[in-house]
């Protein structure tokens, strides 16, 4: 079967490596606009920040038996005809997948295009240049992407302002509360934070807002949100919402023409993420070599990726019909906020060190009981000041619990690993891939190697 990917991005490398991987009679041909081989996007935020380097970014070379055209962009589909055309000729398909991604959005602001956006591997490059020769920046947006770019231009030491059109930052993960205490927390960090600030024309050196104000600085970096790259999918006639239509199976409204990653809708919703980026081309590759595998849906946690901060936002704060509790500690820089329906987490909000976050993390998972006690979650404590009842240790997390989010690695696999041998947080990498996307539980497999050492020493291959 010849299956034709567009887009050599986290998830049509993801696809193309997996299909392979099946060992069926497939042949693999991925174009990729982007004239890098396939990177880790989620790790440019650390890049931009200092705290990983270009190499840190490298995804695992394509499997032989993956044809990948890189710099040549798709131009058109002919879904009657089964082909696709580049500006090199037609390529002809049994299977077609679109894993175009999402592009930056840049608001319709006079004097705007052509500013600093922050998707690619190429705008980074810009930026972390921009900011070599700058000492102010501003970045308009006050979103997840946006925050992440302030604060990594703050640890290289530029004065940095965030201005954000909405009334508090991160509005669509956020109440008000928990943003003040962010921007707080972010101002200690030496981002100064505008919200209610509307950009009306972009002016030399800086921004016009529309109550008037002119802000300057050197750089300006534009982080505005993110839309699904749905032009080619629009132009072939296919069915498009806010992202490409797509069922349980893939499959868009066109036979044999699917779409995966964070150009798609499916069942009214649009990711954005990697996780269920990943999980979508599992499922696929599992369906295009046989399978029966069905996507339904991922329960996502949005976490910031930015020195100093800690946050983890999940599911939805709308508080009527449920038992809400929430503490705030601004001065510390703490808040926490729980959304309970009918015992079970519908939504959650963690900012500041919280050791409580990895148990309400699993909970949400698992649409699992929250505990009777919920101070316990709230505070990472109980009253009496001792240990959580709900404490992270790997010997209380159930064998089904989530370690590594982006690979949707449990804690059984790791322990798998273990019993068959491997040692070290490297070979858990290679066997499962947990740590491979944004690496944030790089700690969390650690301490489950080191708790397995300890009660199951004698484990080997
Ligand atoms: C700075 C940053 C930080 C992020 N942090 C996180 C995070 O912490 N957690 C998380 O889950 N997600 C994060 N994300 C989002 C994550 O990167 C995306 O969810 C993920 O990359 C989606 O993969 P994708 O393959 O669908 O899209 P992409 O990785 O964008 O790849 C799409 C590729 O398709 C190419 N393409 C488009 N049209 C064509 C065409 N016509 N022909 C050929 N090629 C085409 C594009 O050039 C691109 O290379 C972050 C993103 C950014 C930019």
């Amino acid at each position: 079967m010849r299956v034709v990917v567009v887009g050599y991005g986290m998830a049509g490398a993801r696809l193309s490596a997996e299909l392979v991987a099946r060992g069926r009679d497939v042949k693999v041909t991925a174009f990729g606009a982007e004239t890098h081989p396939a990177y880790n996007r989620i790790l440019l935020s650390s890049v931009l920040a200092g705290r990983a380097r270009e190499e840190d970014l490298t995804l695992a070379a394509p499997p032989s038996g993956v044809d990948v055209r890189l710099g040549v962009a798709v131009t058109g589909i002919d879904a009657a005809r089964r082909v696709v055309g580049t500006p090199d000729g037609e390529e002809e398909y049994d299977a077609l997948v679109l894993a175009t991604g999402s592009r930056a959005v840049v608001p319709p602001v006079p004097g705007l295009s052509g500013a600093a956006v922050f998707r690619t591997l190429d705008d980074c490059r810009r930026i972390v240049a921009g900011a070599g020769r700058a000492r102010t920046a501003l970045v308009l947006g006050g979103g997840l992407l946006g925050l992440e770019a302030a604060r990594g231009l703050a640890g290289r030491g530029l004065d940095v302002t965030v201005v954000h059109a909405a009334g508090h930052l991160m509005e669509r993960q956020l109440d008000a509360d928990a943003a003040a205490v962010l921007s707080a927390t972010l101002r200690g960090l030496g981002v100064r934070v505008l919200v209610d600030a509307q950009a009306v024309e972009r002016v030399d050196g800086g921004l016009r807002l529309a109550d008037g104000r002119v802000v300057t600085a050197d750089l300006l970096v534009v982080a505005c949100g993110v839309r699904p790259e749905t032009a080619l999918a629009e132009r072939a006639g296919l069915a498009v919402g806010h992202g490409v239509v797509v069922d349980d199976g893939l499959l868009t409204s066109a036979p044999d023409v699917y779409a995966i990653g964070d150009c798609v809708e499916h069942r009214g919703t649009v990711y954005g993420l990697v996780a269920p980026a990943w999980e979508q081309a599992a499922a696929l590759a599992d369906r295009l070599t046989g399978g029966d595998s069905r996507y339904t849906g991922s329960r996502v946690v949005t976490r910031l990726k930015a020195g100093g901060i800690d946050l983890a936002a999940m599911g939805s704060l709308e508080p009527a019909g449920a038992e809400v509790l929430s503490f705030a500690d601004p001065a510390r820089g703490t808040y926490a906020k729980l959304v309970v329906r009918q015992d079970r987490l519908a939504g959650a909000v963690l900012l500041g060190d919280n050791p409580a976050v990895g148990t309400v993390v699993q909970l949400f998972d698992r649409a699992a009981p929250v505990p009777a006690d919920r101070r316990t979650l709230l505070l990472g404590r109980s009253l009496g000041g001792g240990p959580a009842a709900v404490a992270e240790s790997p010997a209380l997390m159930p064998d089904r619990a989530l370690v590594c989010r982006c690979n949707s690695v449990t804690k059984a696999a790791v322990t798998a690993c273990w019993r068959g041998g491997t040692r070290d947080v490297a070979g858990v990498a290679a066997a499962t891939r947990a740590t491979t996307g944004c690496g944030s539980c790089r700690d969390a497999v650690a301490g489950i190697l080191d708790w397995l050492s300890t009660v199951d020493p004698g484990s080997v291959r």
